[in-house]
């Protein structure tokens, strides 16, 4: 498994809109094989697992207990969406891990792959490569990946917009009376 990728597609489903099944087959458009699977029981899985998600991302790991509540929340899913791990040679790609049977239903398989991935990330690069764009009312999550842990916003448009007005702000406090 490429748990980076597991996990930024985490991210990506906590983000994105998830109202019905076109939604979740938007979300899969690159995975033909499980968007032709989607159930409506999976979009309700997977609103409720995003809903449980959002805190882990929002959570401010240098403050406080932060980071114990990122490990407690993800344990917590984990326990709630267990994991069925295989080795698979499929495709000529030699063996490589899978952390859901075939069988398993979209919303299993996209919860235990988005898990796992959460899970190493924080194990491997630490709980504070999770956050939430600090642009005002965004609220997009993201996989922080910069070298050195820098990332405060989700996009390069948030970024700059947030730039923009804390210019505005200072220029206003300089001229004011
Ligand atoms: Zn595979
Ligand atoms: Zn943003």
């Amino acid at each position: 498994m490429d748990f980076l990728r597991y996990a930024e597609r985490a991210a990506t489903m906590v983000n994105a809109p998830l109202e019905d099944e076109d939604d979740l087959r938007a979300l899969l458009a690159d995975r033909p094989w499980l968007a032709e699977r989607v159930s409506a029981a999976d979009v309700r899985t997977l609103r409720r697992l995003r809903r449980d998600l959002r805190p882990v991302f929002a959570e401010d790991p240098e403050a406080g207990d932060g980071a114990d509540r990122v490990v407690e929340r993800l344990n917590d899913l984990l326990a709630r969406h267990p994991v069925s791990p295989f080795i698979s040679g499929h495709g000529g790609q030699g063996l490589h891990l899978h952390v859901a049977e075939r069988r398993s239903s979209v919303a299993e398989t996209l919860a235990a792959e988005g898990l796992m991935g959460l899970a190493i990330v924080v194990c491997d690069l630490g709980p504070d490569r999770l956050g939430e764009c600090q642009a005002d009312r965004c609220g997009q999550v993201f996989v922080d990946t910069s070298p050195n842990r820098s990332r405060r916003y989700c996009s390069d448009r948030c970024s700059s917009r947030a730039n923009v007005a804390a210019f505005r702000a200072r220029r206003r406090a300089a001229t004011a009376p």
